[in-house]
Formats: C-alpha cells, structure tokens, sequence
C-alpha cells in the first residue's frame, strides 16, 4: 500500500499562517491525502490507486452521492491561536478533538483582537446577525478602535492586580473579554472538515472565522488537492432546492413564470445568480 504524503503539504507543515492581527494557523501533523480517500473506498475489493483521473473521478463519484466515510480516513491536527468569540463560534462543531489552554493553569496574555478599520460597520437592518454596506466615519471608526482598547487594557489591569494579590488564576480571568486570545489543537477528518468549511466560507458566517475558515480551505487543498476541488464541485458552490423551488425551475424551464412570489422567489432568484 503506498505511504500517503503530499509534497504540497510538507512544505507548509509547522508553518504559522497568519489570521487577524494576532492569531495563526499551523497544520501540525496529517494522516493520509487523495490517496488513502481511495484506497479506503476500494478496500472492499483490495485495489489500492489506480491512474490520476480514475482516483479523480472516483473521489468525486463519492462525494457527489454523499458516500463520506472515506473521507474520514483522513485527518488533520491543527495549532489554532484565535480569539474567545471565534472559538465559541468554532466550538459548535461537535465532531472534532480538542486541547485548549487553560485560563485556569496558564496565567493569559495581554493579546486582544482589535478589527482593523475597514472592518469597522454598523449593524445590518435586514441581516440580523450582519453588518450593513454602509460607510462609518472615520471619526466613529477611531472612536470604536479606542473604545475596545481602552476596555481590553482596563479588563487586563484588573485581571493582573487580582493575579499579583495571588487569587485564583480560575478566578482572575472571569471578567476578561471575549476580544481575549486563546490557542487550541483542534483535529479533525476530512469529511467532517468539509462540513465546517461549508458553513464557515459563507458569506452569512461572522468575517472573523470566515478568516480562519479561509486558511483551513488553503491548506486543506495542499493535503488534498483532488478531494477539495470536488468539495467545491459538490459541496461549497452547489446549491439546495426546496420542493417549491424546483417546481418554480421546471417552471421557468417549460418558459412559464415561477410561481413564487416576494421573498421566496428573492431567496430563490438569489441562487441563481
Ligand atoms: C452562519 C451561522 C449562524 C449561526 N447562528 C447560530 C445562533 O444564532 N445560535 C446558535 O446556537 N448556533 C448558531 N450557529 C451554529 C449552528 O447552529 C451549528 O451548531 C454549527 O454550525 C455546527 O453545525 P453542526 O451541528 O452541523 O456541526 P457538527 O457539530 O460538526 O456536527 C456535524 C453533523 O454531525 C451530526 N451530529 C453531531 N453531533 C450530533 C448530535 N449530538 N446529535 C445528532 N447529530 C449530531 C449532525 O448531523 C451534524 O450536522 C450558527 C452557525 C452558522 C454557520
């Protein structure tokens, strides 16, 4: 059976991507690549990889009828630095393994996420969870940026004073905000991967873990080039159709109108674009 590495990916192995202005990425080990993908799928009848496109077309025969367990014979371990409300965020997706520094052992660091400027805005009217399009001053912008620096040095002080008088570090840390950064291993498969890389490129999800969210996908693709362009086939640029929703596209098809009407034709008119 042939040793699964990818060329791409030892070249990245242990180096820190950048996200935000203080977190990282680091892909700290990796168990198997499209090779193995294979190797597990045709295990039934011992045959290991075959030639390029047919492991290509294999893998994306897989995904498209959503036949995943192969893709969890592949693993990653990464080193994650990111701040509290983006690991809360990270947290929901229940099908990793997880080590997180503990603010109860570890005294914190002063390193708190400030938003750079252009990613200053108002709340969104029609996105509840969202930021609006329009454009904040750079009075306000200045004004929000000293805001949450003044609070994190505040926040920060207080915590130190309670550490030095030797309270509980458990203790110390509770008021800390959630701009605090922390670091976590986080492993996870590949098919399980996919999920989270799903939500967390789109458009709908908070700008901050979309950042991590991107640098995942890059690295992703360096251990496993195949499988990731068949995720962005099958998965991440494909789209649902309600039952509504594909009377309305065989509608349109037969040159008759949609059949839908205010926001269920916008929402479907939407993906279509
Ligand atoms: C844009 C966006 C906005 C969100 N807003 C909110 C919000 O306002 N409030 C909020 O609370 N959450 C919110 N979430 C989190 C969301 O509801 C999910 O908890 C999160 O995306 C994890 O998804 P998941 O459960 O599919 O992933 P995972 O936990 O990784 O699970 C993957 C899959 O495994 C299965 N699974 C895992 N564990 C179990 C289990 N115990 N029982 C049954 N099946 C299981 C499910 O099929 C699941 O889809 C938001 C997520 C996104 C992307």
């Amino acid at each position: 059976m042939a040793h699964c590495f990818s060329i791409e990916a030892e070249k990245i192995l242990d180096k820190k991507f950048k996200v935000l202005d203080k977190g990282f990425v680091r892909l700290v080990d990796y168990l198997g690549n499209d090779e193995r993908i294979v190797q597990a799928a045709r295990v039934s009848y011992g045959k290991g990889t075959k030639t390029f496109r047919e492991d290509k077309a294999l893998i994306n025969y897989l995904l498209r009828n959503d036949h995943t367990s192969p893709f969890e014979q592949v693993v990653f371990t990464f080193h994650i630095k990111l701040p509290i409300f983006v690991a809360r965020q990270w947290i929901r997706h229940r099908t990793a393994r997880v080590n997180e520094i503990s603010g109860r052992y570890s005294i914190m660091k002063p390193e708190f996420y400030l938003p750079s400027s252009k990613d200053i805005a108002f709340q969104s009217q029609n996105n509840k969870q969202g930021r609006a399009d329009e454009v904040v001053s750079l009075d306000i912008k200045k004004k929000v940026i000293e805001n949450f620096e003044k609070y994190q040095k505040e926040l920060y002080k207080s915590y130190k004073e309670m550490i030095d008088l030797n309270i509980a570090r458990e203790l110390a840390r509770i008021n800390l905000p959630l701009s605090l950064y922390t670091e976590w291993y986080w492993q996870i498969d590949l098919h399980n991967l996919f999920h989270f890389l799903k939500l967390r490129l789109d458009p709908h999800a908070q700008l901050e873990i979309r950042a991590y969210a991107k640098v995942l996908a890059s690295i992703t693709k360096k251990v496993c080039p195949i499988a990731y362009e068949a995720f962005c086939e099958h998965i991440l640029n494909s789209v649902k159709f309600s039952q509504k929703e594909m009377i309305a596209l065989r509608n349109i098809l037969n040159n008759k109108p949609s059949g839908l009407e205010g926001k269920e034709e916008k929402r479907f008119l939407e993906k279509l674009k």
